[in-house]
């Protein structure tokens, strides 16, 4: 088995693959508001070992994050106001609808392992 004997342009394919998915799990991640430092490891991982990291995320984001969303904890405040750029936000959103900026994400999320 002599890797040098892949042609450079598969590779490069093999290579941007990679990266194309590694992005898009990355940013997945983020749509359901992960923390931004574990959304770089998602997609560094994807990156690096995709054919094990994948079926990870999916499991992950199919199985577990859907849980842990139905089962947050209504103590966070409903009502608030951006941190960022200080509008109103209602029903404690992920993102906030003015700035788009993460409101939340890991740190309503409880019992850290
Ligand atoms: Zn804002």
């Amino acid at each position: 088995m002599q890797m040098q004997e892949m042609p450079l342009s598969m590779q490069l394919l093999v290579t941007v693959i990679n990266v194309v998915i590694g992005y898009s799990i990355g940013s997945d991640a983020r749509k359901h508001g992960r923390d931004l430092r574990e959304c770089w490891l998602w997609g560094l991982g994807a990156f690096l070992i995709l054919i094990l990291v994948l079926p990870l995320y999916l499991y992950m984001r199919y199985k577990v994050w859907p849980r842990e969303a139905g089962s947050t904890p209504g103590l966070s405040r409903a009502t608030g106001t951006c941190k960022y750029c200080g509008v109103l936000t209602e029903d404690n959103p992920i993102y906030c609808p003015s700035c788009s900026k993460q409101l939340r994400g890991a740190e309503s999320v409880h019992g850290k392992k």
